[in-house]
């Protein structure tokens, strides 16, 4: 047995058995062979090409009906390229004249073509790089033996092990075979500790050296409550942690019957409760845990999902759909924050040395005006369908809220003279999630309807701790005296100016810091559906008053240590241990 730490990512208990993506597997060096050799050596790469072509038929017929059509596509190209002449000839062509191994060959051949695809700087075909490099891994997997996992091919119960998870990898998984997932690397707002708590599956990141004690097919315990892993646990542990999993699951279970009560204080204070989603069905379980509206609609994975851009037509539907749904409620659809993290093959980004102060979010939108016009329009024409907000994500200053505007402006412009139907009084909000953002918030609050307070963002570039960097991670603390004192700034100034402010950061789903923020004056929370209950919970069982001590007194410390214990203090002593265990 082996137990190692790491950062809680999402909550719940996983016990399943290891599924280790190491992609370190997949390094290839350049060997060479002797001529003799070099017929095996074209056979060993042909047999490669043909069992991945067999291995991706099976996944293909294996496909049942639903999400599968895109997949379907996919897989077909897939095969295409397999079957492709010029490259087969080109690799052995390599494999004869430069007498190497098939590995190095594969590798070069098909690099080439990818350099030759980034050269044509077509986006459309900037997408095939994908399929290019994915064939690639698999080629190469073939050839190394087979150890190269994929994540189409985890099995029913798995624990994704691995060294770290991009966005679209946590967007993918298949929530009835993935039961949970470790990384090494991560943060708790890293975008994939995000995606796991809106997919609901137990998580751990930032578990260093895990993938030195996980080998494939290992029993393993993902502690999401803790932040714990328990590789090889003995039967004792097991049975430890299946009681743990039925007492979180019964605690769950008892939040969610009250869920639909409205958030109000015991004296008689509303607040708004909403849910942050990734994609269109998430609205229906944003409603099911009990959410007010949606107050963060991230369109980024609208890209994800698909690694391409979408058409204007395809935002139009989305967003539809969401209006729809959300019929007399609301749903703020923020416009898309690609970069940093967050990358689609198809939207060619610039070497950065550093992507979180780069070009990412609104500044990549006015770079690339087409793809924002698209985005914009698409939300206008929804928002003929139900109430839709727009919100601008990594607003810096006063600029780029007019430039946005203008935008926004020319669109309606345009779609007037079209005679096609949006809602013309479509309020307009911003992230703050810049310091330069919050010290001028009352400038930008005379020019926008709504703020939202985007703490994962804000603490990142206030305390300047890379929000996805485990090492740092220690540092990284919300209740930071500079970064209540700046929610206190921003919420201050939009009052001032009757502009409502809600934060969407992780760090308002966090239970233990509900009352402290309401106590600061924010109008909305919006977080994970799965802490809706929860936070929902504490509100109805407090009165305004003590919210307003508790920000009041978190207020007053030099240290976030100060402020935590003291936090914890209060908040503690509202719960029995054994509960408090499950919600803190
Ligand atoms: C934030 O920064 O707090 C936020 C909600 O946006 P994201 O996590 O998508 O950057
Ligand atoms: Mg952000």
């Amino acid at each position: 047995m082996k137990r190692i730490r790491g950062i809680k990512a999402s909550p719940g208990i996983a016990i399943g058995r290891a599924f280790v993506l190491d992609r370190s597997k997949l390094r290839v060096e350049r060997k060479a062979i002797t001529a003799k050799k070099v017929a095996k050596e074209v056979e060993r790469f042909l047999d490669a090409v043909e069992t991945s072509r067999k291995q991706i038929e099976e996944i293909r017929s294996g496909l049942t009906s639903g999400t599968v059509e895109d997949l379907s596509t996919i897989l077909d190209t897939h095969i295409m390229l397999l079957e492709d002449k010029t490259l087969k000839h080109e690799v052995i062509k390599l494999i004869k004249t430069q007498r190497v191994k098939a590995e190095w060959a594969v590798s070069e051949v098909i690099g080439h073509f990818l350099s030759l695809l980034e050269k044509l700087g077509d986006e459309y075909l900037g997408s095939r790089a994908v399929d290019l490099n994915d064939i690639k891994r698999r080629i190469l997997a073939n050839l190394g033996g087979g150890d190269f996992c994929r994540l189409d091919e985890v099995w029913k119960g798995a624990i994704v092990v691995a060294h770290e998870l991009t966005p679209s990898e946590t967007a993918q998984m298949d929530t009835n075979r993935v039961v949970g997932f470790v990384t090494e690397l991560g943060s708790r707002t890293s975008h994939a500790a995000i995606m796991a708590r809106a997919l609901e599956i137990p998580a751990v990141v930032g578990a260093v050296n895990v993938l030195k004690y996980a080998n494939q097919g290992t029993k393993i315990i993902v502690d999401g409550l803790e932040g714990a892993v328990i590789i090889s646990p003995t039967k004792k542990h097991l049975e430890e942690y299946e009681r743990k999993r039925e007492a979180y699951q019964y605690y769950i279970n008892e939040l969610l019957a009250s869920c639909d009560l409205p958030a109000e204080t015991r004296d008689g204070f509303r607040i708004a409760i909403e849910a942050n989603i990734e994609a269109p069905q998430d609205v229906k379980t944003a409603f099911e845990h009990g959410a007010a509206g949606i107050g963060l609609y991230r369109t980024e994975y609208l890209f994800i999902h698909q690694n391409r851009i979408p058409t204007e037509e395809e935002h139009f539907i989305t967003y539809k759909s969401i209006a729809e749904q959300v019929a007399a409620r609301s749903a703020t659809i923020r416009t898309v924050d690609i970069g940093g993290e967050k990358l689609v093959d198809a939207i060619k980004m610039p070497d950065q040395l550093n992507p979180a102060l780069g070009l990412r979010a609104i500044r990549l939108c006015f770079a690339r005006p087409a793809i924002f016009k698209q985005q914009i329009r698409g939300i206008l024409r929804a928002s003929a369908y139900g109430n839709l907000k727009i919100m601008f994500p990594m607003i810096s200053g006063i600029e780029e809220l007019k430039k946005g505007k203008a935008i926004v402006q020319e669109c309606k412009k345009e779609l007037a003279k079209a005679r096609i139907p949006f809602n013309e009084q479509i309020e307009i909000g911003i992230m703050v999630e810049i310091p330069s953002a919050a010290l001028t918030a009352d400038i930008l609050a005379k020019e926008c309807d709504f703020f939202s307070i985007g703490t994962n963002d804000l603490i990142q570039y206030s305390l300047a701790i890379d929000r996805a960097n485990e090492e740092v991670a220690y540092l990284y603390n919300p209740l930071h005296p500079a970064v209540l004192r700046t929610i206190k700034m921003v919420v201050d100034a939009a009052h001032r100016n009757k502009v409502r402010v809600g934060v969407c950061g992780e760090m308002a789903g966090e239970p233990l810091y509900a009352l402290m923020l309401i106590g600061l004056g924010v109008d909305e929370l919006s977080m994970n559906a799965i802490a809706i209950p929860a936070v929902k919970k504490i509100i109805r069982s407090s009165l305004l008053s003590e919210a307003l001590q508790i920000a009041s007194k978190a207020l007053s410390f030099r240290t976030a240590e100060e402020v935590q214990e003291y936090i914890y203090r209060v908040m503690l002593k509202r719960y029995p241990q054994e509960i408090a265990s499950l919600v803190f």
